[in-house]
């Protein structure tokens, strides 16, 4: 049976908002850009799936009908709040990192056709004007995340390279991997084993930062750049999804357990369409206080599992 749209599963009879009770416990969140629901379910990935999982909706993220951008999403899953409440959306950011070339731009977003070489042109003219920090989010949506507000609540926090808010390899990243998504195969998997091994180098890191912290928070890239460079439903690029997949869910089984672990995705990936999907992937090896149902939802759920 196909199941319904948002609907969680819960392997347990335990009641969905039964919550460690007494001494504050540990967080790990685990951010996975584009990781697909669907994806992790069919390929059965235990690591990743965890306990309990499901998929919750991303749209309140960006203004209707805008694009879902990540980091337009991370900032919305930071702080609780629409990105666009502080000015934060796709027109500003665009405005930022395009600069004079913003008009280009808006027209290669209304063009459909892939392989037109525009991408290569418009990437080229936007690395000109590159500067990682455009995409950071304003000071007073930082203020509004649940690091800062768990920092200033006296807890130990530990987050690196998570987009809008402190990344810079990663940022440089998102604005030039695009260059390869159509380039022969051989430089596809040429890039995409510099990006996991950044990532396994941060991953390592954030295992190392556990120890001496009350809140940890890791992201990633991958799965994203990887489904833009194989997205179609072809047999070849399934496979090589699931290779990336299956990597990914071997990294997070080295996490200890004695945190309560939240793995997120900000959006998923339609490879009917080439493009997000407008639901993310949770999933937590504790019971959460709260399902969340939308991407509004985390910030108090993580504050909550801090706190209770
Ligand atoms: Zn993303």
């Amino acid at each position: 049976m196909k199941p319904s749209f948002f609907r969680s599963w819960w392997f347990t009879d335990r009641p969905a908002d039964e919550l460690h009770k007494g001494d504050p416990v540990k967080v790990f969140v685990i951010g996975l850009d584009c990781l697909e629901y669907e994806d992790v379910l069919s390929w059965k990935l235990d690591n990743l799936m965890q306990r309990y999982y499901g998929r919750y909706d991303v749209k309140p993220a960006v203004k209707e009908g805008n694009p879902l951008y990540t980091p337009l999403i991370w900032a919305s899953f930071l702080t609780g709040n629409p990105s666009y409440r502080y000015g934060f959306s796709s027109e500003s950011l665009g405005r930022r990192t395009w600069g004079k070339f913003y008009l280009l731009y808006k027209i290669r977003r209304m063009i459909p056709i892939r392989n037109l070489h525009l991408r290569r042109v418009a990437i080229n003219l936007r690395i000109k004007n590159l500067d990682c920090g455009m995409e950071r989010m304003p000071e007073e949506a930082r203020r509004d995340t649940f690091l800062q507000i768990a920092e200033s609540k006296g807890y130990r926090v530990w987050a690196k390279e998570i987009p809008s808010y402190n990344d810079d390899l990663i940022a440089r990243y998102r604005m030039s991997i695009g260059l390869v998504y159509n380039r022969p195969l051989e430089e596809k998997l040429e890039a995409l084993g510099r990006v996991f091994s950044d990532v396994e180098r941060l991953w390592r890191e954030a295992l190392l930062a556990l120890p001496d912290h009350d809140l940890v928070m890791f992201y990633s890239p991958l799965p994203d750049f990887a489904h833009h460079m194989f997205p179609t439903k072809k047999m070849k690029h399934r496979l090589r999804m699931y290779d990336v997949y299956k990597r990914l869910n071997e990294m997070v089984s080295s996490a200890p357990d004695d945190a309560a672990k939240l793995i997120v995705s900000d959006h998923g990936f339609d490879s009917g369409k080439f493009t997000h999907s407008d639901y993310g992937f949770w999933s937590s090896n504790v019971p959460l206080p709260r399902e969340p149902k939308t991407v509004l939802d985390f910030k108090s759920i993580v504050l909550d599992l801090l706190e209770e």
